[in-house]
């Protein structure tokens, strides 16, 4: 049996994460990688102890969901709050991120984006990661990947 790349486990991992998602909008989830190995993740949910979007429905607003903390944040705080440098780390997305996200991205010091599916991608958001010379690559699982994980797609 020939054994997953790095690149297709911490994709792998997001999608897994995507699934736990309270937001209905768009499951989304996101792994941060330094030197090979995970130091956060996270998922499109709602504020801790807070009501879900997939039992109270969305609160939209301007036409987007306002309860949720997208993935990448989500991620993003975990490091916060239990002192995960983020310096020249690597995220894994599920989809392109917003444009929030593309900026706290930028603004913690990760230098590589993997997404797996192209969402909105923002010109102004590809043009920041250019700018801050953030290296952005599309990385989709492969059938390798998806048949020994028959959950995942
Ligand atoms: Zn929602
Ligand atoms: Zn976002």
């Amino acid at each position: 049996m020939e054994r997953i790349s790095w690149h297709q486990y911490f994709m792998a991992q997001s999608h897994l994460l995507a699934l736990r998602s309270t937001c209905e909008r768009l499951m989304v989830g996101a792994t941060i990688v330094r030197d090979k190995r995970i130091i956060a993740g996270g998922y499109n949910g709602s504020v801790s102890g807070s009501v879900h979007c997939i039992d109270e429905g969305c609160y939209v607003i301007d036409g987007h969901c306002v309860r949720t903390v997208h993935a990448e944040m989500n991620a993003l705080l975990q490091c916060a709050k239990f002192g995960a440098p983020t310096e020249g780390a690597e995220i894994y997305v599920t989809h392109f991120p917003c444009l929030n996200c593309c900026k706290a991205i930028i603004q913690s010091g990760i230098k590589t984006v993997y997404y797996a599916a192209d969402y909105k991608n923002h010109p102004y958001a590809i043009e920041l990661f250019e700018e801050a010379n953030v290296k952005v690559e599309k990385v989709e699982l492969d059938h390798h990947t998806i048949e020994l994980i028959p959950t995942v797609k």
